[in-house]
């Protein structure tokens, strides 16, 4: 399981500075016409600790597991991120 930084990413990088795996990089991808300026969790890297979800002021990151419907796409756009 892996953790995701949905679209109510306000950008503070809390979350960044305090993650164990060096897993989090913020910057901008479109996907489908939607750009998505924030931050993202690079999935091969999160080891699933749960300190950024716990850290994040804006409560905008989730287990993948526990992704609200609205924000399913997210975790794809999350990968992809590391892959452009
Ligand atoms: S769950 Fe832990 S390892 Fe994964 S991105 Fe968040 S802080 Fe990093």
């Amino acid at each position: 399981m892996v953790y995701v930084i949905t679209s109510a990413c306000a950008k503070d990088d809390i979350c960044a500075s305090g993650c164990p795996e060096e897993a989090i990089s913020s910057g901008t991808i479109t996907v489908d016409g939607t750009e998505y300026d924030q931050f993202f969790i690079d999935p091969t890297k999160c080891s699933d600790c749960g300190s950024c979800e716990a850290s994040c002021p804006e409560m905008a990151i989730f287990s993948e597991d526990d992704l609200p419907a609205e924000s399913k796409s997210l975790k794809a756009v999350n990968a992809a991120f590391f892959k452009q």
